[in-house]
């Protein structure tokens, strides 16, 4: 009896998640910036998956594409406006001017949170395979909040790109700022989990390391990195060497920690120095230690002047979040 209605429930619970009207409604959130030569093939490669989903019953037919336009001074507005033309699925808003992925990213979720029930960040070049969300879904239909894209191997970037990219997550996680490994931010997020996010209110956003701090049964999802379908990276080793340094000084403070620990042991090896002078000293073997002497003050100046630089980073960022000005401002908004 107990089989038979276990059994009852089972198959009314099964036939309910393959009902339309159940299936969650996604908004894939896709930040741009000067992606005029991309947009056009990514336009038609989102639709074409999100019909798929759609014919799959995995998401709702309410399911939405949000393009974020960061700013971007080229024609990607205007194409973003096309798109929104000729299919239902296309939205868009812009924002007043170059805010940073991170923060175009920020303000594509927090559009997407209210009209959602999830929503899966991708990037616009097509690197990330569109393929995945299939999987991803299926994991948050199984009960996972955050479900993270990850990559399988970095064949397509240059060796410096891999190197460089894998270095950064070390990196990341050596500084105590808890990253998944090879995971950009192609990733699902639940409605709930998303409102949880909402009220963190930093102006400093790291969403990799943010996001695992919201909590919620995560899940990751392995897929192919592809190259580029046009354009060029925004993330040069320059860029990328600022988002680790603002990853790492606005979520961890494991780097004070090591300057003090640093201070220690300079100041353990000065007192053996100071020991050693004297001793010389009280023997009459001073000698004109000119060398060593310049050297010592070089060293330990520049460990200073490194240490007052780096806690100067942490003043500033509380200085930046003391203003509590707004992370982004949307100018347009397609409706
Ligand atoms: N992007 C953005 N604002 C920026 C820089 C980049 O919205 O200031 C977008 C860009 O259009 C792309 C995504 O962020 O969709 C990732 O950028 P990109 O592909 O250049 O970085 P990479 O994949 O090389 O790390
Ligand atoms: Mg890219």
């Amino acid at each position: 009896m107990i089989q038979q209605l276990c059994n009852f429930s089972r198959i009314c619970f099964t036939n309910l998640g393959a009902d339309m009207k159940d299936a969650p409604i996604l908004w894939i959130v896709i930040p741009c910036y000067n992606e005029e030569d991309v947009l056009p093939v990514a336009g038609d490669m989102f639709l074409k998956k999100i019909i798929s989903l759609e014919d799959n019953k995995l998401i709702s037919e309410e399911s939405k594409i949000l393009f974020v336009n960061d700013g971007s001074s080229d024609t990607t507005w205007d194409l973003i406006k096309d798109l929104s033309g000729k299919d239902r699925h296309f939205k868009g808003i812009s924002l007043s001017r170059n805010f940073g992925h991170q923060r175009a990213l920020l303000a594509g979720l927090m559009e997407a949170m209210n009209r959602s029930d999830i929503t899966i960040s991708i990037d616009c070049d097509g690197q990330d395979d569109v393929d995945a969300m299939d999987e991803m879904i299926r994991r948050f239909a199984e009960g996972y909040d955050i479900v993270y894209g990850v990559r399988k191997k970095r064949d397509t970037d240059s060796f410096f790109k891999r190197f460089t990219a894998e270095s950064f997550y070390r990196f990341m996680n050596g500084m105590g700022t808890e990253v998944v490994f090879n995971h950009a931010d192609y990733r699902l997020i639940s409605k709930r989990a998303l409102e949880a996010f909402s009220d963190f209110k930093e102006v400093n956003l790291f969403l990799r390391g943010l996001i695992p701090l919201v909590g919620f049964k995560s899940a990751t999802v392995f897929y192919d990195r592809k190259e580029r379908m046009a354009g060029v990276s925004h993330y040069p080793l320059k860029k990328m060497c600022g988002l680790a340094f603002d990853g790492i000084t606005s979520l961890s403070v494991k780097p004070i920690r090591y300057v003090t620990i640093f201070g220690f042991l300079i100041a353990f090896i000065s007192f053996i120095g100071v020991m050693w002078a004297v001793i010389q000293a009280l023997r009459g073997e001073t000698v004109s230690g000119w060398a060593s002497m310049t050297s010592i003050i070089c060293f330990v100046s520049g460990c200073q002047m490194f240490s007052l630089g780096l806690i100067g980073e942490y003043v500033g960022k509380i200085y930046m979040e003391s203003k509590k000005r707004p992370r982004y401002i949307i100018s347009e908004r397609i409706e």
